[in-house]
């Protein structure tokens, strides 16, 4: 019976994510889904990645968290616009939460749209957001297993960045095996080292994403 209903959940969530990828539609608005463990580096990631991509194409954020605005706070001190959903406990984001942020926000004049998801790598690919991208940041510390420990959110990515690369070798982190991990779910994912303390890849990561927002590759996942 659980099962059940976890579907019937799952179905209204897939429905209310089609309504906002209409909305994106009708603003011109590119989604970004950013996925990652708690402490990863996605706020770090999302403000280097909005700087690189000025003048031509702006952004806006959407910040989730189980609680806090510090996040929030660090982009809005940019002048970026950006809407905070605090889940109060749940573990990650889904459709009707989106739905509710977006009048918060001037999507009109917004080009790309950040959704930062709760740190989690587990649950937050199962909700639907009605994104057009999911970008899933791994980074040096957790460790070269994470691919083969949380397969699905590999699976799901689009692009997958490895951030603190400059750690590589503090950590004696395989990269070999990081990626051979990565790409037994997801064989033609690209993947990008960076580093948001020497900017390593940073500026290929943001030209790799400003392709895909001028081509329309985005192809409507969600
Ligand atoms: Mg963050
Ligand atoms: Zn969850």
């Amino acid at each position: 019976m659980k099962i059940v209903v976890a579907k019937e959940i799952l179905k209204a969530n897939d429905q209310v994510a089609v309504e906002n990828q209409e909305t994106f539609g009708r603003d011109g608005v590119c989604v970004v889904n950013v996925m990652a463990s708690p402490g990863a580096g996605k706020t770090s990631t999302i403000l280097a990645t909005i700087e690189r991509l000025l003048p031509d194409l702006k952004s806006g954020v959407i910040e989730g968290d189980i609680a806090s605005t510090i996040d929030a706070d660090k982009i809005a001190e940019r002048g970026i616009p950006v809407v905070q959903i605090n889940t109060g406990g749940t573990c990650h984001l889904d459709a009707p939460m989106i739905k509710g942020a977006l009048p918060h926000l001037p999507l009109p004049d917004i080009d790309v749209l950040f959704i930062e998801n709760v740190g989690n790598l587990i649950c937050p690919t199962s909700y639907k957001l009605g994104a057009h991208m999911n970008l899933v940041i791994a980074s040096v510390p957790e460790g070269w297993d994470k691919p083969y420990k949380y397969p699905g959110i590999f699976a799901a990515a689009d692009v997958v960045l490895l951030n603190k690369a400059d750690m590589i070798e503090v950590f004696e982190f395989d990269v070999a095996a990081f990626e051979r991990g990565v790409r037994m779910v997801n064989p033609d994912v690209e993947i990008i080292h960076i580093s948001c303390k020497t900017n390593e890849g940073l500026d290929a990561w943001t030209e790799n994403l400003r392709t895909r927002v001028g081509e329309h590759l985005f192809a409507g996942r969600s």
